[in-house]
Formats: C-alpha cells, structure tokens, sequence
C-alpha cells in the first residue's frame, strides 16, 4: 500500500467544517474578515529525513522550512507555528544551535513559535504551521486547465545529488558536494513566490518528493495531464554532466527534497510570470503544458517519451 492510498483510505473523510481538508498542501478553514487560515503539518524523523548526525542548525532550519514550502505552495503568508520534538535527552549545545536555526528562519519570514510539545523519545520533529489567505485565493492542486503552462521555480535535483553521494550511491567531488549540500540541508521555501503568484496560477504545490510525483499530483487533482520537455528542466551545472546517466535523470524527475515550487499558469499570462524572477531574484521555468487527458509525459528533444520506472518518494512502497 502506498503512503497515499494509506491516506486515502484510513484518514480521509468529509470534513464540511472546512474549506478544503486532506489532500493538498495544506488545509483550509474559514476564519471570517475574509480570510481562510492555511494549517499543515510535517514531522522530521531521524534516519528517514535527516542522518543522526546532522548539524542542529541546518535541522532546526529544515524543520521549519519544510512548513514554509507548504504554506508557499498554498500561497499563504506563514504566521504561527507549534513545534512537537522527541528527544533521546536534552542536550543543551544541540537545543541552542537547533533553536537558533529555527528562529533565524522564522524570523526571515515573520512567523511566531506559539506552542507545541516536548517528550522524550527517538529523535522526531513535528512543526504545524498556519498561514493566511484571502477567501478562494488559495493556489491549490485542483485548479490545472488544459492550455496551463507548467513552470518550476529555482533547479531540480540538486539535494537528491547530495544526498545520494552521502549514502554512497554516489561519488561527487568535494567542489560538486558543496555546491548541491546547501539545496539538501537548508532549502530556502518560496513564500514570496506564492504570494506573488496569487491571482495569477491556476494551481501549485511544493516539489517535496520529486517533480512526477508531485505534478503528478495536480494532475490527479485536477483530472488533466501534462506534456513536459526533459531538456527544458532547469538542472543546476553540478547536476548538468549526469543527466545521461540514470542516476541523474532519477535525480531530475523524482529527486526528493527540492522544496521548490510547481505551478501551472493559462498560456495567455506568461508575460505577468515572465517578470516575478527579477522582482524575486528567482529563476522561474516554463518546462511543459497541461493537456486534457492524465499522466504526465516527459519528452527527450527527438520527442520520444522518457520512461520512468517510479516516480518519486513513496514512504510506504
Ligand atoms: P505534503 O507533501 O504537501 O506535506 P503529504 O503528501 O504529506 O503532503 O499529505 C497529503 C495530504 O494528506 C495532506 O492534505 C495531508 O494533510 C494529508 N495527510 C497525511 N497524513 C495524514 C493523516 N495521518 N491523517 C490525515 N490526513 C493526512
Ligand atoms: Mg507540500
């Protein structure tokens, strides 16, 4: 069983209190003035997210910023979090670099640590985060009309790089490490792209568990498909030279862990998207259109389909 049909089956249920319940990025919920709050939660878990080992402060970054890309994906302005940590013991140098991480990025964004839990335990790390959104502004997963450009902000596949030259499946020079570490331990969530692409895109979500699976996602959501040309993908130059490889394209199409954002824009708004990368310092990336019918199609420049055996994360397959 999948992670999703997991969800689907055990924890999916009609929920008419809210705007929008499971399946997105985040709920939504009326909160009157004409705002809905945007909530979701994501729990960090040592050995499946992060090594034992990883340097508290990029932790207590990643930890927030994983929230962040939830709330950018929903084109919410992040206000509150609550934070609920399982620790083995509390040790005090590893708290103040964690903290220190964790505040330094809330702070960049404006966001206010109201609450959470403490307990002791295996390592685990569970933020639930709210934003805010004007009524029906939202940028969910259900919004992709045929005719939709597919863009996709910043690079792909450069944590997955990192980390499969951590785990050994991977040999990078010291240069080409450094170069992709940063996109694997302190992702940067593109909050002020949600917001700037409110009114503007017709659906979004955050590339978490790699670019297929999470379009793939919209295309569920939205009953549509989508065409997408491999060679328009933006690729950072340490990812470039592999690309031929598997490994690579594995990285490309259904590397984890990229936190970027992709959305999708009718055809006739490209020029308003066109301008948000210098007023943001962000490359954006038209890399494909939706078409009607489902699934996606991922094209080599000849035109042929490039196959895929899975396409992306799956905790439970
Ligand atoms: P994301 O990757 O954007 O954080 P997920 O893939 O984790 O989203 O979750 C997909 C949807 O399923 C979300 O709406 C999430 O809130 C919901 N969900 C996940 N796990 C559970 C659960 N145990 N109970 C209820 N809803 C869940
Ligand atoms: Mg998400």
């Amino acid at each position: 069983m999948s992670e999703f049909d997991l969800i689907r089956r055990y924890f999916t249920r009609a929920a008419p209190g809210a705007v929008l319940g499971v399946g997105d990025d985040a709920a939504l919920l009326r909160i009157g003035n004409g705002m809905e709050l945007a909530v979701s939660t994501d729990m960090l878990v040592s050995g499946t997210h992060f090594l034992p080992d990883a340097d508290p402060f990029l932790l207590g970054h990643k930890t927030l910023a994983v929230n962040l890309s939830d709330m950018a994906a929903m084109g919410a302005q992040p206000r509150w979090a609550l934070l609920s940590l399982a620790m083995p013991q509390a040790d005090e140098a590893w708290l103040q670099q964690f903290s220190d991480g964790f505040f330094t990025l809330a702070a960049q964004h404006g966001v206010e640590l109201i609450g959470g839990d403490t307990t002791r335990g295996p390592l685990n790390l569970c933020v639930t985060i709210m934003g805010e959104v004007p009524q029906g502004a939202a940028l969910r997963r259900d919004g992709a009309q045929a005719g939709d450009d597919v863009w996709v902000s910043g690079s792909l596949g450069d944590a997955a790089l990192a980390l499969a030259h951590l785990q050994g499946k991977f040999q990078l020079s010291a240069a080409d490490f450094s170069s992709c570490a940063p996109a694997l331990h302190q992702p940067q969530p593109r909050v002020a792209l949600g917001l700037a692409l409110r009114g503007v895109a017709h659906s979004a979500i955050d590339v978490s568990d790699g670019l297929l699976a999470d379009l793939g996602h919209i295309l569920e959501c939205s009953k549509a498909g989508a065409e997408i040309l491999f060679t328009a993908l933006p690729i950072s130059r340490t990812l470039q030279p592999y690309l031929a490889q598997p490994l690579g394209k594995h990285c490309a199409l259904a590397g984890g862990d990229d936190y970027e954002l992709c959305f999708t824009v009718p055809a006739s708004r490209r020029a308003e998207v066109e301008k948000i990368p210098v007023k943001l310092g962000l490359p954006l990336t038209r890399i494909g259109s939706i078409v009607a019918g489902s699934g996606c199609a991922v094209r080599a420049a000849d035109g042929s389909v490039i196959n895929m055996g899975e396409s992306g994360y799956d905790h439970f397959r």
